[in-house]
């Protein structure tokens, strides 16, 4: 395992850890007002990270050049992590399970 993967191991599990921790130590918390917290730093953290350098014609930061590019590439994440969670499909959910 290379330090990327170390590295995104450790920020997931730290993330997980956190919004159980919060509702642990408060009963009463709103499980949808602390993902919603978590989901809100998320975002800013990767906003941050996907700044373009000063450089306007930088190839590298092509893929995040604009707000738009940014989202673009941000909806593509919350599509590829979504997809890859335990928690994508319910078997709740109203279109599970008919045939
Ligand atoms: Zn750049």
């Amino acid at each position: 395992m290379n330090d990327s993967d170390t590295h995104f191991d450790e920020a997931f599990a730290r993330t997980i850890h956190v919004g159980n921790s919060i509702t642990d130590q408060n009963e009463h918390a709103d499980l949808w007002d602390v993902a919603d917290g978590i989901l809100a730093g998320a975002l800013q953290f990767w906003l941050y990270s996907r700044q373009p350098c000063e450089d306007k014609q930088c190839d590298d930061c092509s893929p995040v050049a604009t707000a738009e590019t940014r989202m673009a590439q941000l909806r593509r994440a919350i599509e590829q992590f979504s997809s890859q969670s335990d928690y994508f499909h319910s078997p709740h959910d109203r279109n599970a399970g008919r045939a």
